[in-house]
């Protein structure tokens, strides 16, 4: 007669040691398979940002992150590049560099940015637009379908655009006069035709550190030019929200932004900026 035997107190030590041996495996495999996918879970919720839009128009057009470390952050975003060299989009993992004149082209990954932010575009709300006449009814009819006004959201537009009104900002030398003096160079360029809008909004409490409300920059469908956006005019299309929880800001690693007085309010200076210089406000 074969008698069950009863698990010992040690045999159970045993069989607990077991378990939690592959349990702490299976967390080590988990960590693992997101180091190799080379993006944390939460990346499609989260908004990455280099520097701070005050700093910018303060004039610290150089930082030190890199396009290839920007792409590890986001598949999709703007920005612009060292010098404050035209504008920057990045669009399904491709960066793209708009020169002034807004003729795109593929930039080098070990060129850097003194402003960017980025995100990985997973679209979660999808809004219907009717045609749309101006960048101010862009935003009117964008902003009355976000679902809160206190979280940031990736925007894409894939549209027909009867109009669009972009500019580039040529590339400075230093010493660098602020943005605001600096934008007065910027040349504006029209097109036409097929493109995408990727495009942020942000809410009004990140003043000072990024541009509160909506911005956008501009490619052509056939990725050749655009631009940050001034004016737009478009036949009814779709907007793609991706809703963003997350927001982290990676500061220059710089004695001159150490040394920036950013205590001020720059909400004039930014509104003068991004504004269309053609437009009376
Ligand atoms: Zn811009």
């Amino acid at each position: 007669m074969i008698l069950r035997k009863v698990p010992s107190a040690s045999n159970c030590k045993g069989i607990m040691n077991m378990r939690q041996a592959l349990h702490r495996f299976s967390l080590l495999v988990f960590g693992l398979s997101i180091l190799l996918m080379g993006q944390p879970v939460w990346a499609g919720d989260a908004l990455f940002q280099y520097s701070t839009i005050d700093a910018l128009l303060a004039g610290l057009y150089d930082g030190d992150m890199t396009l290839k470390d920007l792409k590890f952050k986001g598949d999709f975003g703007l920005g612009t590049l060292n010098g404050i060299d035209g504008e920057l989009v990045v669009l399904e993992g491709q960066a793209y560099h708009v020169a002034a004149g807004g003729k795109a082209n593929i930039p080098a990954d070990t060129e850097k940015i003194p402003f960017a932010t980025v995100s990985f575009f997973q679209e979660d709300t999808i809004l219907k637009l009717d045609k749309v006449v101006s960048l101010d009814a862009l935003n009117a009819a964008v902003s009355k379908g976000l679902p809160s006004k206190n979280l940031f959201y990736a925007i894409r537009i894939d549209g027909r655009f009867s109009h669009i009104k972009a500019r580039a900002i040529p590339k400075q030398n230093t010493p660098y006069k602020p943005l605001a003096e600096v934008v007065k160079e910027q040349h504006v360029v029209q097109f036409s035709g097929e493109g995408t809008l990727v495009g942020y909004y942000s809410p009004a409490f990140v003043k000072g550190v990024n541009v509160p409300g909506f911005h956008w920059h501009f490619l052509t469908k056939d990725r050749q030019g655009g631009g940050h956006v001034l004016d737009c005019a478009m036949a009814p299309t779709t907007a793609r929200l991706d809703t963003l929880h997350d927001f982290t800001v990676r500061l220059p690693d710089d004695k001159i932004f150490d040394a920036l007085d950013l205590s001020g309010d720059k909400t004039e200076e930014l509104h003068s900026v991004e504004k269309d210089p053609m437009k009376k406000q």
